[in-house]
């Protein structure tokens, strides 16, 4: 150890590059910088960046003015430039250059450290983060009426709107619509190859096909048109859109609008509500909000019930490779699809996750649906020995006994409570007042009026008490 120093005693100083490739012909590239991206848990003094590889170096250089180019293909390869290991994946150059660098006496330690790394989701196979050029809509410049169209927005649970939705506007970054895949709606721009001139096409007969022609790939990839500013030809971008942006056109693509459907779309828009998980606020939520207010100035949605996820009775996402999936079929055939319904509507306030297994299943069997089937039971067995006939005249409220007066004003009272939460698009709290009601109606009105019911003689009374239950 030769001196010992403070990181930012560093900041300006210049430093040979190990590779002199990547350095540019004109400005500085190789200096020290001061950022905040890394952790002290992660080391002090100097971090390599490089800009076209890393979210956080590409920002740090853009933002410092840092000139960068890429050393590296879409394929992963090295390129011809970068003579010593062209052609050579990066994975495969890495042992060469360790060696390369302790020839040259530029090895301080190599050593094997232990990380997270990105990988294919379906295959496995290690990635590179990679600097692409992309298409992007400047939704940023609309982000005022973002944020307005999303406050007129009513929002179950309430919180969602200011809170993660809310964040989430307010944070708004120009949305990415391009995608490099094969599957895809193709991305109607067409560039010209001659002077780059570019447009945006709205319809087949645009580029000369018939409005029954196939418009996806590779089919339009083969449509050139001639270009009017030079003469050149004109072929359309390699990349399709987002599939996000088309889950917000939604509302007016299912009817064909403008083209054809616009009746349908107009009585149809916006829609009065829409429900999805949590996630989704980032999803379909953002994506159906930002196309309408780009083209209608409006939210496409009135109200939306914002919903937890499924996990496990620990909290736990629920994923295939930790084995802790509930199959809904599973449930439905043990417990039924109206007890899986019923435990959505109740188990958690609306926003919440639902912590689901068999057991929580089995109590929402046992403390709703056998109590109301064994009220019913009871009530069908005695009016069918009894031959009750419930278009007979009803005996007056008032003159009933304070069982019935008591029950039917509960109910009286649930009807209104169920009404109000419905029409605020809340289905949890009324859910759980009928699931109180029910208990009610077993364990005090059923109960404690069994005799009336049980006596031989058909009085008014014991027709009151059928006019009840009933
Ligand atoms: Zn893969
Ligand atoms: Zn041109």
């Amino acid at each position: 150890i030769v001196e010992r120093m403070k990181g930012t005693d560093l900041v300006g100083l210049d430093y040979e590059p190990l590779y002199r490739y990547s350095v540019p012909e004109e400005g500085r590239a190789h200096y020290v910088v001061d950022a905040d991206f890394v952790s002290t848990e992660e080391g002090t003094g100097v971090v390599h960046t490089s800009a076209l590889y890393g979210v956080d170096d590409l920002r740090l250089c853009q933002e410092k003015g840092i000139p960068f180019r890429h050393t590296v293909g879409l394929d992963g390869e090295f390129l011809p430039y970068v003579e010593k290991f062209a052609g050579l994946h990066v994975k495969e150059a890495n042992p060469l250059i360790e060696d390369d660098l302790k020839t040259r006496g530029l090895l301080y330690k190599a050593e094997t450290i232990l990380h997270t790394y990105p990988e294919c989701w379906r295959c496995g196979t290690p990635l590179i983060y990679y600097a692409l050029d992309s298409w992007y809509v400047r939704t940023t410049e609309r982000k005022a009426e973002l944020i307005a169209n999303n406050a007129a927005t009513n929002w179950v649970p309430a919180h969602i709107k200011t809170g993660r939705m809310g964040d989430w506007l307010e944070n708004n970054v120009d949305w990415a619509i391009s995608r490099s895949r094969y599957w895809g709606t193709p991305l109607p721009f067409w560039v010209c190859d001659q002077c780059e001139e570019q447009r945006c096409i709205s319809s087949a007969a645009e580029v000369g096909l018939p409005d029954d022609a196939d418009l996806h790939r590779p089919y339009i990839d083969q449509v050139t048109i001639p270009c009017a500013k030079c003469g050149g030809v004109m072929r359309r971008i390699p990349e399709v859109l987002d599939t996000w942006f088309d889950s917000g056109s939604m509302p007016f693509a299912q009817r064909g609008h403008p083209r054809h459907g616009t009746k349908e779309f107009e009585e149809t828009f916006p829609a009065d509500f829409i429900a999805e998980a949590m996630d989704q606020t980032r999803g379909w939520f953002y994506s159906l909000l930002a196309i309408s207010t780009l083209l209608f100035k409006q939210n496409a949605y009135r109200n939306v019930i914002c919903l937890g996820l499924v996990v496990d009775p620990k909290g736990k996402k629920a994923s295939k490779s930790r084995g802790n999936v509930l199959d809904p079929n599973f449930l439905f055939d043990n417990f039924g699809s109206d007890a899986v319904r019923w435990y959505f509507y109740t188990s958690t306030p609306v926003g919440e996750n639902y912590r689901t297994s068999a057991e929580t299943l089995r109590e929402t069997v046992q403390q709703f649906f056998i109590p109301l089937w064994n009220c019913y039971s009871f009530f069908i067995t005695y009016a069918r020995l009894d031959k009750f006939d419930p278009s007979q005249s009803q005996v007056p409220v008032g003159e009933r006994h304070v069982l019935d007066r008591w029950l039917l004003s509960r109910l009286s009272g649930l009807v209104e409570t169920v009404t109000t939460g419905l029409d605020r698009y809340d289905a949890n709290e009324p859910a759980r007042k009928i699931q109180r009601f029910v208990d009610e109606l077993s364990n005090w009105y059923v109960r404690r009026s069994r005799r009336r019911f049980w006596k031989s003689q058909s009085d008014r009374d014991k027709l009151a008490a059928y006019q009840t239950l009933y």
